[in-house]
């Protein structure tokens, strides 16, 4: 099997390494990687994990990126049924779906991301409160493990090894394919009601409001706002609508270069956040928004990371239990604006119940995530945001980190010793692991 010296990142472009990579053409052609690489290996679907999640510099990757095929669609009985090979993308998914009255039931907020990646990170969306995360919609994965045999991995028959892979970072083996159960849907639009929340408390209640009233909710805040007004932003709640749109076909503008640093002053991100912020009247609004178009914002806008310069940027994302929540949201935004970095908006959401998988991420609480673009002082900021986490009990999530350190991540995911176990009994030999993997000992010894 061909391979070639790629220079690799994540969504954040930061950090990069160089590494062999796999090409596979089918599903059958996975295999051989595994027997011709002579190192590690690691699954990479879209890249849009933002760290060195999907990096793997002291081995091989395999980029699903050409197995993305349709396998088959069920739609008898109560429950529709999806299979799909693991390199497909949620867009491409929903795009089939939606026209025909599914959806997937869980979505990030990027259509980018594919089966494999959500599954490997057990992804939430808009809707954990009311539906769980992507892992609690797999009926069953086929997974290739370290010994080249395909296993089909299901809740029921294989609860150990299933719950490992969901959320397991791709350490356990290469998803090969997988069966999505779907959600009905009466049409391809939500009812969006958008509110200003004028600070951190407002907020939470609106947010804890929402978990019973309405099935999404999503805020975005301005991360550059203090004082009195620290925590503001907009609520979006929304649910699905009987009634349709017309659909008008997105064409993504692009951001085409690097912008350079200037545009990321504290002045004109300042300026950016409170724009977004008066957007939207006092009184709020509502309107009918397109299923994408709600769940996959940024996805219209091309190469949007380039916003943050060539440098790139690093995103943290944190999930706090419901009794700490405010102070920990305020010690958190406190930080980030005394850090000097300008950051554009931040996204808060709840979170649900605790999901199976091991290393899964979601916990019942709030979680906000914030990029920090790359300067000096990065690292100091996010050790910083790491210490506080864990004052309140919190934990990181793997897809977003680039810089957590190893103790730490052990305090937080108090199943790493189990999933260690289980992939030690799936892998013996460790031959899947990831630059993040190497730096958090997610393998363990
Ligand atoms: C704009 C944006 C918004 C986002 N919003 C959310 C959000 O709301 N909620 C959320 O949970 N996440 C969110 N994310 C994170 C994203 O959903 C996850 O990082 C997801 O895993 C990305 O999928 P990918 O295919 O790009 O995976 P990659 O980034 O390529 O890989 C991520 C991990 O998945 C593993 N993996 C990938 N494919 C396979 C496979 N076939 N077999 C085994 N392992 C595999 C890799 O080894 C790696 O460990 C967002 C990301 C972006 C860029």
């Amino acid at each position: 099997m061909r391979r070639k010296n790629l220079l690799l990142s994540g969504w954040g472009r930061f950090p990069s390494a160089k590494s062999d990579a796999f090409r596979p053409e089918k599903l059958s052609e996975i295999a051989a990687c595994l027997r011709d690489g002579d190192g590690s290996i690691l699954a990479r679907g879209a890249g849009r994990s933002y760290g060195d999640q999907a990096l793997n510099s002291a081995g091989a990757v395999v980029l699903t990126e050409r197995l993305d095929r349709f396998l088959s669609l069920e739609t008898e009985g109560s429950t529709s049924t999806l299979t799909v090979e693991a390199g497909i993308s949620l867009s491409a998914i929903q795009r089939l779906l939606i026209p025909r009255g599914l959806m997937l039931p869980v979505s990030p907020g990027t259509g980018f991301a594919t089966v494999g990646g959500a599954i490997a990170n057990d992804i939430h969306g808009k809707n954990h409160d009311a539906d769980g995360s992507f892992g609690a919609h797999v009926a069953w994965i086929d997974l290739l493990t370290a010994s080249g045999d395909v296993r089909r991995l299901t809740p029921d028959e294989t609860p150990r090894d299933f719950w490992a892979t969901v959320g397991g970072a791709g350490l356990t083996g290469i998803i090969l394919a997988a069966a999505l159960r779907l959600l009905k849907i009466p049409s391809n639009a939500v009812a969006l009601r958008e509110e200003r929340m004028p600070d951190l408390a407002a907020f939470l209640n609106g947010l804890r409001a929402a978990r019973a009233a309405a099935r999404f909710s999503v805020g975005w805040i301005d991360a550059l706002a203090s004082g009195d007004r620290i925590g503001r932003g907009i609520l979006e709640t929304a649910d699905l609508s009987a009634e349709g749109v017309a659909i008008t076909p997105r064409k993504a503008k692009a951001i085409p270069l690097n912008l350079p640093t200037f545009c990321l002053s504290r002045s004109s991100v300042t300026l950016f956040n409170a724009a977004y912020y008066h957007r939207i009247p006092r009184a709020g609004r509502q309107s009918l928004r397109a299923i994408e178009d709600f769940l996959y914002p940024l996805d219209a806008l091309a190469h949007w990371n380039r916003l943050y310069g060539k440098l790139g940027f690093s995103q943290f994302q944190a999930v706090l239990p419901d009794d700490a929540a405010e102070t920990g949201l305020r010690a958190l935004l406190n930080a980030v604006g005394q850090g000097g970095t300008a950051s554009f908006l931040a996204v808060l959401k709840t979170l649900g119940a605790e999901g199976s998988g091991l290393l899964s991420f979601p916990q019942p609480g709030f979680t906000l995530a914030l990029d920090l673009p790359r300067r000096a002082e990065t690292e100091a900021l996010l050790a910083r945001l790491e210490a506080i986490t864990l004052d309140h009990g919190g934990r990181i999530y793997l897809a977003k980190d680039s810089a957590l350190s190893a103790a730490g991540f052990a305090r937080m995911y108090p199943r790493l010793a189990e999933f260690q176990a289980i992939a030690a009994e799936m892998d013996p030999v460790g031959r899947f692991a990831s630059d993040q993997s190497r730096r958090l000992n997610l393998r363990g010894a």
